[in-house]
């Protein structure tokens, strides 16, 4: 079967997906989406390298391949001006 989030061949798809919690993918692209959540997470809380808004686009841009939306560039705005 093939796993909808990479388009890879796989003997069996027995992650669910956290994006939408119906959609069945292979493993590595289960514990993908958990690193993912998990870094997104310390990035924005933790660390404070990105705003909630930077982290929201990541967030869209990751589940493109479940929404079709297109991605969207990340358009950083400095607070000097
Ligand atoms: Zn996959």
């Amino acid at each position: 079967m093939i796993c909808p989030k990479c388009g890879l061949t796989r003997s069996k798809l027995d992650a669910l997906s956290r994006r939408n919690n119906k959609t069945m993918i292979c493993s590595p692209c289960g514990l993908d989406e958990a690193m993912f959540d998990f870094t997104l997470d310390q990035a924005v809380n933790r660390k404070k390298l990105i705003t909630e808004v930077e982290a929201e686009i990541l967030r869209h841009n990751e589940k493109t391949w479940l929404t079709g939306l297109p991605t969207s560039p990340i358009v950083l705005v400095s607070d000097d001006e």
